[in-house]
C-alpha cells in the first residue's frame, strides 16, 4: 500500500488529467467527479480518500464493504460506500445497510429486489442502470435495447431513485473501443430522458486508463482505482 503524501500526489495528477480533458472539450471541471474505488486495498485507501476530502469511495462486492466497514477503522470513518460491481439478488438485503447508492443495477429482478429490502427499512436507494453499452459479452449490465424497460421499471418502484447510467468499457489498448462505448451511453441517456421525460443526470463511465474519452463523452463520474492506489493485488 501506498503512503498517503504518494496518495496526495497522484489525487493532484488525476485532477490534472481532468482539468485537461475538461479543457479539451469545453467542460467544467466541477461536472466530473471523482470516485476513487478502493476494492482489494486494506481500509487505508478509503482514509486516505476521507482525508483527502473524497465524500465516497467504490467498491465492487458487498462481503468487502461489510468486513471493512465492521473493522474498528472502517467504522469510525465517516464515508460513503458505493456499490459498482455485480450485485446478486441473494446479497441484496446486506447490500442496502451498506452502500448510499448502487451503481450497477441490471435486471428488473435486482430493481425489484433493492425496492422491497428498501422499502422494509424505509429508505430510498440511488440507483444507475448498469448499461453494456460496449456490448462486451464479458461484461454485466443490461443491453442497450433492454434499458428502456429497465428504466420504466424502475420509475414505478418508489423506494428507487434512478440517478443516471453507468458503463464499462470494454478492455481494449485501443481507446477508440472505450470511446464508442461511452458515445453509446450518452446517446441512450439522451433519448431516455427525452422518451420518459425525466432527468438521468449522472453518467458514470471512465476508469484509469480511459477517463480523458469519458470526460469527452459526458462522464459526470469516473471511478478510479490504480491511478491512485497502484496495482491492486488480488492474491489477498
Ligand atoms: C475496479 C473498477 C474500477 C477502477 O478501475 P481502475 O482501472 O483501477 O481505475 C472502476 N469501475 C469498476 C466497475 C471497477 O470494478
Amino acid at each position: 500500500m501506498i503512503g498517503y503524501e504518494q496518495f496526495c500526489d497522484n489525487c493532484r495528477r488525476l485532477e490534472e488529467r481532468v482539468a485537461q480533458a475538461c479543457s479539451a472539450c469545453g467542460r467544467s471541471v466541477s461536472e466530473v467527479k471523482i470516485l476513487p474505488v478502493t476494492k482489494t486495498h486494506p481500509i487505508d485507501a478509503a482514509e486516505y480518500a476521507h482525508r483527502y476530502g473524497f465524500e465516497s469511495v467504490g467498491e465492487n462486492r458487498v462481503q468487502e464493504i461489510a468486513e471493512k466497514r465492521a473493522s474498528e477503522r472502517g467504522g469510525a470513518l465517516n464515508i460513503k460506500w458505493e456499490l459498482i460491481g455485480h450485485l446478486q439478488t441473494n446479497k441484496v438485503r446486506r447490500a442496502v445497510g451498506l452502500v448510499s447508492r448502487i451503481q450497477s443495477a441490471d435486471s428488473e429482478k435486482l430493481l425489484r429486489k433493492i425496492d422491497s429490502e428498501c422499502g422494509k427499512s424505509g429508505l430510498t436507494m440511488g440507483v444507475l442502470l448498469q448499461i453494456n453499452a460496449g456490448n462486451d459479452p464479458a461484461k454485466f449490465g443490461a443491453d442497450t435495447a433492454e434499458a428502456p424497460s429497465l428504466l420504466e421499471h424502475a420509475l414505478s418502484l418508489k423506494n428507487i431513485k434512478v440517478e443516471g447510467l453507468m458503463a464499462i468499457a470494454p478492455l481494449d489498448s485501443d481507446l477508440s473501443v472505450a470511446a464508442r462505448c461511452f458515445e453509446n451511453l450518452r446517446n441512450l441517456r439522451d433519448s431516455l430522458e427525452a422518451q420518459f421525460a425525466v432527468k438521468l443526470p449522472e453518467l458514470s463511465m471512465g476508469m484509469s486508463a480511459d477517463l480523458e474519452r469519458a470526460v469527452e463523452f459526458g462522464s459526470t463520474v469516473i471511478r478510479v482505482g490504480t491511478f491512485l492506489f497502484g496495482e491492486r493485488d488480488y492474491s489477498l
